[in-house]
Order: C-alpha cells, then structure tokens, then sequence
C-alpha cells in the first residue's frame, strides 16, 4: 500500500470513531420535556427555505401550553435558524443539527447544539421535535458496510454465512444424504452411482437454492458486497461451474474458490482466514496481522518489541519509540487537566468516570487547600494517544470490539497497547 492510501486510511479509521462517539454522546442527551430539535437538511436544499419553515415553526410553537417548553422549543429554533446562517448551502453531504436544552438533573437544563457534516450523503429533509435527538439515519451510515455472503460446501455438508463487518455470522448448517463414493465395479455399482449422482445433483441444487433465499434479499437492498465460496474438496469448484445459484449472485462470487479444512462453522472461520487476499483491502485482515505480529513480541521471553497499559504506552509515547500505536475502539476514557485557578496547580488525570463525577473529587486543591479546581481540558483518551502519535510518526491503529482478535485485546490488554520501534528499558 502506498503511504498515502495509509495515511488515508488512517485517517478514515479515526473520523469513523470520532462519529461514532458523537453519535454515541447525541444519544445519551434528553430533554424534560418534547423540546430537542433534529433538523437534517439533504445536499440541494435551499437554506433560506430551510429557515422560512423554522420561522412557522416557531410561531406554531408559541402555542405551547407549559411556559417552559414554549420557552425552550423558541430558543432552540432561534439558535438552529442562527447556525443556518453560517451556511451557504448544506453542501455535498448535508447539513445535521440537533439543538435544544437538555435535562441536566433537577429542574436545570442547558442548551446544547451540535452541527454535524454525515460521512455520506443523507436524503431526507425532516425537521423532528422530541425529548430526545433523532439520529436513526446517521447509526444507519455506521453499520458495518463490508458484508460478505459466505458459503463452504462438499457432498456431505454446507454452512452458510455472512462476514458482517469483522463478525462471521452463521445463517445456517446443512447436511446431505448423499453416500459416499465407493469403488467396486460392475453393473450394480453402476446403477448405484448413477442414483448417488441424483441424490447429489439435488443437494447442489439445494445449496444453491437455500444460499439464494439467504442472501438475494442482501443483495436487492445493496448491502452484498460479494460471495466467497469454499471447501475442501472440488465439490465447491464443480458446484460453482453448474451454477446452482441465482444468476445474480453469482456475477458476486469474488476470486476463485478457497480451499477450506472444514465444511462448519470452522469451515467459515477458515474461509474468511485462506480468503486474505481477497479481504485485505477491507482492513480485516490487517486487524488480525497486526495483533497476532503485537502477540508474538508479548510472547517472545525478554518481552519483544511490546508495551501495552497506558502507563507503558504513554511513556513509550512521548519518546517516540512506538511504531505502531493500538487502541480498542471500546475505549471510554477521557483525559483530563485538573487546574486550581487559586495557585494554578495542575494535574493531568486519566478516568472512565463522568468528567462531572470526577471533578467532585477534586477540591479542595491539594496544594493550596482552596476549592478553586476545576477541569480546566477534557478530551477522549483515542483522540489524545492518537494526537501525541502523529507528532513522534508513530502509526495509529484503532481495532474493531467485534473479532475474535479484537476482543482478545480488549479483555487482555485493556485495548491500549503499541509495537516498538526500540525497545525501552
Ligand atoms: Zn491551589
């Protein structure tokens, strides 16, 4: 892969996190009342119309029996209309906004808006009032887009699947009543296999009409990006000669056949492993390499070229020896600086608590003893290692949560880890 194409992948590797934690924060947001504002603008919209419908919304929302969602509701939209006015046209993607005051504990609420550009296009135009946020079209962009059909078959089995994002999902396992080949000769024997041969050809008929009901409907809704096909004899190479699948499907068969060990949900894993080549480019198969090459450095007796906690990382880090930087996007951590306006004492902490929890803790200042602490910085943990990478050339890897690989990292290594360039004490 050229350096660029990395970078840029990189790149789209940490734009998919960061939207999906602002989708995830967007979520956890609720008004007291019917008073969050959803406002998705699609690309060719007129923003000025846009705003004229805002306008006879807020006189509809005059209306509003309780004082404070009258209140509130006419306050979100002046701010939607005002952040509409930063914009031009909603531009290729769209335009997203969610405004509105939201429920803050006790009778408070604060007003809170977000402006988001989605990663693709959206299509609708819907202005939504609710006590919380409408972001089903934006959780939608996030499903995961590499969906593969996959099937492993021979004469006595065959397991049919998808690969779903990093997942291998079996849909279903079948089995044939097919007798196995024997090898004497004469008439009988001839007879004998000409019934096998019936038997089969219905059993190859029946993989191939089981896989179209499984994955035709994938397919209308433009969600199959192809079919991989394996097993571990030539059955699967004669199956897919004979065309025993809707036709449509099989212009979606990638490559050739791939040679499995098992015709199980083994066979799957297998078929998913031996397809690599096929797979690379869809990062898969990078995620596995890249945590089995960070294992083998654990494994090695003095340690290897391997850190992993946040400790060791950090510190590896900010000496630059780390080649390449590995993060869970499980992560839900944030990095905090804690300042004492008083004396200007200051602390960089890092928690998975609510940075409002976590703040309590604090006065008063442990050095000047006033209560004057406060969080002075917050950021996401992913965001901060990531940053402190890009400044030391380290490379940036964020690992899906739904591998095998992934949730070994997860578990064992509390997903922060690096391989070295050096190793460091
Ligand atoms: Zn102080």
């Amino acid at each position: 892969m050229a350096d660029g194409q990395k970078h840029e992948q990189q790149s789209s590797d940490r734009a998919r996190y960061e939207f999906k934690r602002r989708l995830e924060e967007l979520r956890n947001i609720r008004g007291s009342a019917t008073q969050l504002i959803s406002l998705y603008i699609p690309p060719g919209r007129q923003i000025h119309e846009v705003v004229a419908q805002l306008r006879s919304e807020y006189s509809q929302a005059q209306n509003i029996k309780s004082k404070s969602t009258m209140k509130n509701v006419t306050g979100a939209l002046e701010s939607a209309m005002q952040t509409l006015k930063q914009f031009k046209d909603p531009g290729d993607h769209g335009i997203v906004i969610f405004v509105g005051h939201r429920a803050i504990g006790g009778e408070k609420t604060k007003m809170t808006t977000h402006v988001i550009i989605p990663p693709t296009p959206i299509t609708l135009m819907k202005y939504h009032c609710d006590s919380s946020f409408f972001l089903e079209p934006l959780e939608a962009m996030l499903k995961e887009h590499n969906n593969y059909g996959l099937i492993v078959l021979d004469r006595q089995e065959a397991t049919i699947g998808f690969l779903r994002g990093q997942a291998i999902q079996v849909v279903t396992n079948m089995q044939s009543m097919v007798p196995n080949k024997h090898s004497k000769g004469g008439q009988s024997a001839r007879r004998f296999e000409r019934i096998t041969e019936d038997i089969a050809d219905k059993w190859f008929y029946k993989i191939g009409e089981v896989a179209t009901e499984v994955f035709k409907p994938e397919l209308e809704k433009g969600e199959l990006k192809g079919i991989i096909v394996g097993g571990p004899g030539p059955t699967k190479e004669y199956w897919l000669e004979n065309q025993y699948m809707d036709h449509e499907l099989h212009k979606r068969i990638i490559g050739q056949p791939v040679d499995t060990g098992y015709t199980d949900e083994y066979g799957l894993r297998d078929l998913v492993t031996n397809a690599g080549p096929l797979l690379r480019d869809f990062g898969l198969m990078e995620e596995k390499d890249l945590i089995n090459r960070f294992m083998r450095e654990v494994g090695k007796q003095d340690g290897g070229l391997a850190a992993y906690g946040e400790a060791q990382v950090r510190n590896a880090l900010q000496i630059g020896a780390v080649d390449t930087l590995i993060l869970s996007e499980k992560l839900r951590k944030a990095r905090l600086t804690m300042k004492c306006e008083s004396c200007g004492w200051t602390k960089e902490e890092t928690t998975d608590l609510d940075p409002l929890e976590f703040e309590k803790r604090y006065p008063p200042c442990p050095s000047c003893s006033q209560n004057a602490v406060a969080i002075d910085q917050e950021i996401d943990i992913v965001e901060e290692l990531s940053q402190i990478a890009e400044s030391m050339a380290s490379k940036v890897k964020i690992i899906s949560g739904n591998s095998d690989e992934g949730e070994l990292f997860w578990k064992a290594f509390g997903g922060i880890a690096a391989i070295l360039r050096f190793k460091t004490g």
